[in-house]
């Protein structure tokens, strides 16, 4: 069995949710083990539980703790009862240590990034442990394994404490030892969690919200596996989110390039993180529905790339803090740029997009990726104010148009441009990598304009041989 190449099945928060999925999890695993492949199962926490857990911690330092405390334990009991599995064996330990954080924290009202990583860890556990007890008694051997002990997080000095606990990275090379610790595990099927890892002092970190797709990268990178599939509660990735653009087409394939620019740019059923360790070591990846596991979904990998559609996707990235800096003083002064992003740096806050005038520039941040806050955005405006005028556009969203060498098709994006007509436009910037054009506006006009874009540039003229069917078409 060591010898048998791996591959990596990632289930994310809806497709481990009730007893249908965890039959179809087993299904298929099953048809990778009938293919003499060791499956690896990668889990999220039950959906919705991280956002829970947040509220906990928020709950246990302003009091009021008990009943979102009492909700979780109760989506793990009501899954437990569905797979016949008894929480009281398999997750009660779990349970009361969660709680005595909580009663902890309730009393110091101090969070930590360290406390904070460690609570949010919980919904991983919590859930593989069933999942693996369900998996053990009704289908196959299973090893159950804590993330913590193969994924290590790589500390950069100028890290902050919150992305160190909160957005920790970890390397991606072929890893031995992970290799040697798994080729131990003496079943045929392992399970373990996403999301979460551990630094060099052995306390948990997490990969950042939505980082489970990461983590069953980084395995997969690590085990040197032979496929990463990503199973989620879509088909696949689609030219918009099917979600808020129903007219969406399922996008048959993409190469690792425009895939991690549909993650990068708002499309959310990809962690942004998850496309490095992959495409770096040319393990091909698949997103699929876990609901109807037999409907072809998206194939990524270096040959995906088709010529035939330059424009794949309209994405919208919400909620996006916009900075804009203005001074007298730009035109023709040396190093002002450099000033500015010196500060930047200081507090850790990466830049996702940038325009410059003469007097003017206007800065796009992803806060999210990094699990930062708005107290970091009030100490980066007040430095700046010390040498120019900083202000934040609130309610901002990103509108990208992404494909492969968008500058030929500019012209089509051009006449698409007209719907913007008497709406604000904060920044435009077309990629340097020639793979997007991205524009900022209003939260409030974000839904109707890339509704529109949509229409214009995907559907007016569908390439059958890129695009699958739309959303509308096949589930409304
Ligand atoms: P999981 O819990 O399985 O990781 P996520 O909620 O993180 O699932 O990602 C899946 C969701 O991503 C979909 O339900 C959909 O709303 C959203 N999404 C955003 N953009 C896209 C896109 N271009 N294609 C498919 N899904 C998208
Ligand atoms: N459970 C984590 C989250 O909600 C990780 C994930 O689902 O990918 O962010
Ligand atoms: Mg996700």
């Amino acid at each position: 069995m060591s010898s048998q190449p791996w591959v990596v099945l990632k289930f994310g928060g809806n497709s481990v949710a009730d007893l249908q999925c965890w039959q179809t999890i087993a299904a298929i695993t099953q048809q990778h083990l009938d293919k003499q492949l060791r499956p690896l199962i990668v889990c999220s926490a039950l959906g919705g539980i991280t956002n829970k857990l947040e509220n906990l911690i928020d709950a246990a330092i302003n009091g009021g703790h008990d009943k979102i405390l009492q909700d979780i334990i109760a989506a793990y009991g009501k899954l437990a009862g569905e797979l016949s599995i008894d929480p009281q064996i398999y997750i009660k330990k779990e349970i009361n240590e969660l709680s005595q954080i909580i009663v902890m924290l309730a009393q110091s009202r101090v969070l930590t990034p360290f406390i904070h990583a460690k609570v949010l860890s919980f919904g991983e556990i919590l859930l593989t442990k069933l999942g693996a007890a369900y998996l053990q008694a009704k289908h196959f051997p299973t090893t159950w394994t804590d993330a913590r002990t193969h994924l290590k997080s790589i500390e950069f000095t100028h890290s902050h404490a919150q992305s160190k606990y909160l957005a920790a990275v970890c390397d991606y090379q072929k890893d031995e030892t992970v290799i040697k610790q798994f080729n131990a595990m003496t079943t045929p099927v392992v399970l373990t969690q996403g999301f979460i890892a551990s630094n060099a002092r052995n306390e948990t970190v997490l990969l950042g919200r939505g980082g489970s797709d990461t983590a069953a990268a980084y395995f997969a990178a690590k085990l040197m596996a032979q496929r990463c599939e990503i199973w989620t509660d879509v088909p696949g990735v689609y030219s918009a989110n099917p979600h808020e653009i129903p007219a969406a087409r399922l996008i048959k394939s993409l190469d690792y390039d425009e895939a991690q620019e549909i993650a990068s740019m708002g499309g959310k059923v990809l962690h942004p993180y998850c496309i490095p360790p992959l495409k770096a070591n040319a393990i091909p990846m698949y997103v699929g529905y876990t609901r109807l596991p037999q409907r072809p979904g998206t194939e990524i990998h270096s040959a995906g790339r088709h010529e035939d559609a330059p424009i794949k996707s309209i994405l919208t990235k919400h909620q996006v803090t916009l900075i804009q800096i203005e001074t007298v003083q730009m035109w023709h002064q040396v190093g002002f740029l450099a000033d500015i992003f010196s500060y930047f740096k200081k507090h850790g806050v990466s830049v996702d997009l940038i325009s410059t005038s003469e007097t003017t520039v206007t800065i796009s941040l992803d806060l999210k990726v990094k699990g930062q806050d708005q107290n970091i955005i009030t100490a980066l405006l007040a430095d700046l104010n010390t040498f120019c005028k900083a202000t934040e556009i609130g309610s901002a969203a990103v509108i990208s148009i992404v494909g492969h060498n968008i500058r030929s098709v500019l012209y089509k994006i051009g006449a698409a441009l007209k719907i913007f007509e008497g709406q604000k436009i904060y920044l435009v910037s077309q990629a340097a990598n020639n793979l997007n054009f991205s524009l900022a506006v209003d939260e409030s006009q974000a839904k109707e304009l890339a509704l529109k874009l949509h229409a214009l540039l995907i559907e007016e003229n569908v390439n059958k041989k890129v695009f699958d069917k739309s959303w509308q078409e096949e589930f409304l």
